[in-house]
């Protein structure tokens, strides 16, 4: 389908779907370079509108602004946010049938998510809502080059038997010029035969994991899979990846075995798109729709710097989300770029918080580092760290033919450095290490950082 083409279609569809989505992308490309005190102001002003809103639909809201003693009125700064509680995922499960605006507008329905830590979580959107996020992630696509239309990958979870409507979605995709490649489910002989779809079909850039793609490259070099090549006869010019933090090393990864650059962007489905990276892979927040602070996990209070994100969403009112407790670490700054965009940064800097390790000295370690322990020795193409018990980890490979005879007292020695405990230490090789029900793949997981997190007793290792 011709780019121009596939544009029409997508903004048709968008049109009888009653999202607004292009004329709202018009706005943000504006607004992104408005003078900052211009662009709080229009914040500010919707804010109040989505805490009037809250109060005057959902029984949620009012109750609980009533209990706090908090008049819709009374919001006139950022800072009178601060007189909201904070909201619990759980309690957005519990009372989420009280939060719902089911009058707001067209297409108000309930969806689901996989949470950070497996659970499942439903909630309400709408056309509002949807044409909102689409015009954010149109948006973030334009600062790295791709327009809508243009085409577009998927390295993404796949339904093994299609239900109906999922090939009405298919041929829809087809229309707007999206592809769709499973990335959930890896094999050598899967990654040989996408490859070889991926330069028949062109992308111009490919979206998804990057624990997928890392997988793919290290499976790809074993068989001598020349990948560059999407990139010089074929169009790529970009990967952007999303849902799990990107680390250096995997940035690094990924953007040698592609010749292409990588840019990442981070969204909570139940939140909306939070930020994208520019092309000075500067990750900007998506100001005009949200309101980002961060807040200490332990005393739940406010901190300047380093902290758990909490969102509050200014454009989505048939389920008012305000101050929505993540459970991800990240660093907000408004550190000017030189892109000029007057859009605030956000930098991911611990991973989901349900990914520790807990040793038995007490310390709490970043999931995430065990990342540079097994990618610092050859041929493992994928592992996870388990922990059931206090004392005992275990890590998990999936190796190939490159993995070195002492690979195993490898990664053990490594481990050991890192923790610098006397946790009993089993490093095993297995065949495969099956996705989470979620279909994300977790690379770490701790049945006992999780029971304690759940009792609110947790201190991350910084
Ligand atoms: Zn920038």
């Amino acid at each position: 389908m011709l780019p121009g083409i596939a544009r029409f279609i997508f903004n048709m569809q968008e049109w009888c779907l009653g999202r607004n989505s292009f004329s709202i992308l018009r706005q943000l490309r504006s607004s992104e370079r408005w003078p900052r005190e211009r662009l709080d102001q229009l914040r500010l002003e919707r804010l109040q509108r989505m805490v009037h809103l809250a109060y005057a639909h959902t029984p949620y809201w009012r109750e609980l602004m009533e209990q706090h003693k908090i008049r819709p009125e009374e919001i006139r700064s950022f800072s009178d946010l601060q007189r909201f509680p904070l909201l619990e995922k759980s309690t957005l499960r519990r009372c989420r049938e009280e939060m719902v605006w089911r009058e707001e507008g067209k297409r108000v329905q309930l969806i689901r998510t996989s949470g950070s830590t497996n659970e499942a979580l439903q909630f309400y959107t709408s056309s509002t809502r949807e044409a909102h996020i689409n015009a954010a992630r149109m948006r973030g696509h334009e600062w790295i080059g791709i327009r809508r239309g243009q085409r577009e990958m998927y390295f993404w979870g796949s339904p093994v038997e299609l239900s109906k409507q999922d090939r009405i979605k298919r041929f829809r995709d087809w229309l707007i010029n999206d592809g769709l490649t499973n990335g959930f489910e890896i094999t050598p002989e899967r990654v040989a035969r996408y490859f070889g779809y991926w330069k028949q079909w062109r992308p111009r850039c490919i979206f998804g994991y990057p624990s997928s793609f890392v997988l793919m490259v290290h499976m790809a070099e074993a068989q001598h899979l020349p990948l560059t090549e999407l990139k010089e006869r074929h169009g790529l010019k970009a990967i952007c990846t999303t849902s799990e933090m990107l680390t250096d090393v995997d940035r690094k990864i990924i953007t040698e075995a592609f010749g292409v650059p990588v840019y990442d962007s981070y969204g909570l489905r139940e939140a909306g798109l939070i930020g994208h990276e520019c092309q000075y892979f500067t990750m900007h927040c998506m100001d005009e729709q949200l309101i980002l602070e961060t807040i200490d996990p332990q005393t739940l209070q406010p901190t300047g710097g380093p902290g758990e994100l909490v969102v509050t969403n200014i454009m989505g009112p048939a389920m008012p989300i305000l101050r929505y407790r993540t459970g991800d670490m990240v660093e907000l700054s408004h550190t000017p770029c030189p892109c000029g965009r007057s859009l605030s940064r956000i930098r991911i800097s611990g991973g989901r918080i349900a990914d520790f390790i807990l040793t038995d000295q007490g310390k709490w370690v970043v999931g995430y580092s065990f990342i540079y322990i097994c990618r610092s020795v050859k041929g493992i193409i994928k592992f996870q760290v388990r922990q059931d018990r206090i004392g005992e980890i275990r890590i998990l490979l999936v190796t190939d033919a490159n993995f070195p005879p002492d690979g195993i007292a490898q990664v053990a020695r490594a481990a050991r450095a890192r923790l610098a405990s006397t946790d009993t230490i089993l490093v095993q090789q297995v065949d495969d290490i099956p996705p989470a029900p979620s279909g994300k793949y977790r690379p770490v997981i701790s049945a006992v950082t999780q029971q304690l997190m759940e009792r609110g007793q947790f201190k991350p290792d910084s």
